[in-house]
């Protein structure tokens, strides 16, 4: 059987959307304190709209399709519109905080043949995950669901955003996915709110635990291998493509935006007003994006980071330019390897998301940089099955 990775490949040449995000709502049942989204329904696609936006997808060959939120199952429609999904043969991963799922939803999730359900932990201890969520008794729901769920034979992805509140529980967390017979991953992301209020960033991990978490081998596996000092830069990196957003991947808000990625939001069409269709192949916005390759961004084109480096073209967008650094994966960079970036080589001087600034070349000692702080986007490797 073809790898995923093989079909995403060749989605790729080809110009299929193999992956789809759609958001059925950014309303929620909790209130995440690093949350990026706006919660008041500004007039979210119905049900009629959304079906005839699966059928769209269908048409257009999309594989996977994520159903996310907010919270999409406090949509009155839910039921209706994964049935569709299934009934149009999509791959669908659901992306759900779990709190309204009892053992009849598990097991209705499973008789629908969801693949995979996604759900955020951030402790084992309900004081640190309900202060989060700000809903009390949020996690003894959520584990009753990751229950039922793991009862009723569905594959749950426990996912753990690493914040300062939570850090110090992160190991507990695995422990307990293990327990509960859940995939775990460790994610120190933290965007900036989609209104582009920066302030959540604040909750972000300090930069010196950052560099504490890419040492820990339970987490990246072979330490000496991921921190090692990037290899050379050759013309396959050059001529490739930055990632898959706008490529194979795309993300649709409620209100029918088409954006490159979920953390990618250049706005791009919207399906109310044109074929899904018709956005993916004629978008000015997603024929820029498509036309760019490695050897084409400025700066990190002559980075020695370029190979490995998990720079976010969506993050570089909201800093200024899609072909610019993401300063986020400059910093991510600095602290797995000890090597600076182009960015911060060419700049002199390196202006963190917290907006502190440091004379670079004299500050890149190891350890230098204590207490600021760093945005990584891509989720670390998983340490449990
Ligand atoms: S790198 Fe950024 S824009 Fe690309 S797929 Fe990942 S999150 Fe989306
Ligand atoms: S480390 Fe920074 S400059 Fe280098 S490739 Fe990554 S984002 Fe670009």
């Amino acid at each position: 059987m073809m790898l995923i990775a093989e079909l995403t490949q060749k989605a790729m040449r080809l110009g299929v959307p193999f992956a789809v995000h759609v958001d059925l709502t950014w309303r929620c049942n909790e209130r995440c304190e690093h949350c990026y989204l706006e919660h008041d329904d500004q007039g979210e696609m119905g049900t009629e709209e959304l079906l005839n936006l699966f059928d769209q997808l269908a048409d257009a060959g999309v594989f996977f399709l994520t159903l996310s939120g907010g919270e999409p199952m406090i949509r009155r429609d839910f039921w209706d519109l994964v049935g569709r999904a299934r009934a149009l043969q999509f791959n669908v991963k659901l992306k759900t905080n779990a709190v309204l799922i009892r053992q009849a939803e598990a097991e209705r999730l499973r008789s629908l043949g969801v693949e995979q359900i996604q759900i955020s932990v951030y402790s084992h201890r309900p004081e640190v995950h309900d202060a989060i969520t700000k809903l009390p008794g949020s996690l003894e729901r959520t584990l009753r669901g990751v229950r039922a769920l793991r009862a009723a034979g569905i594959k749950v992805a426990m996912a753990n955003v690493m914040m300062r509140s939570n850090l110090a529980d992160r190991k507990a967390v695995a422990a307990l996915a293990r327990e509960l017979g859940a995939t775990y991953s460790a994610d120190p992301t933290v965007t900036p709110m989609i209104t582009g209020d920066r302030s959540v960033l604040d909750l972000r991990i300090p930069g010196s635990e950052l560099a504490g978490l890419f040492h820990d081998n339970e987490l990246v596996g072979d330490v000496e291998s991921f921190c090692a000092p990037p290899p050379p830069v050759g013309d396959a990196e050059l001529d490739g493509l930055p990632c898959s957003a706008g490529h194979s991947a795309c993300y649709v808000s409620p209100y029918g935006d088409v954006y490159p990625c979920v953390q990618f939001p250049l706005p791009s069409g919207n399906v109310r007003r044109q074929r899904f269709l018709d956005i993916w192949r004629q978008s000015p916005q997603l024929l820029e994006v498509r036309s760019i390759r490695m050897r084409d961004l400025p700066v990190c084109s002559t980075c020695a980071h370029m190979g490995i480096c998990t720079r976010c073209p969506g993050l570089a967008w909201t800093e200024g330019s899609m072909r610019g650094p993401s300063s986020a994966d400059c910093e991510k960079s600095f602290y797995r390897t000890g090597v600076p970036s182009a960015n911060m080589l060419a700049r002199g001087l390196v202006t963190f998301p917290s907006g502190i600034a440091e004379t670079a070349l004299a500050a890149f000692a190891p350890g230098a940089h204590a207490g600021l702080g760093l945005i990584q986007i891509a989720p670390l490797p998983q340490t449990a099955a």
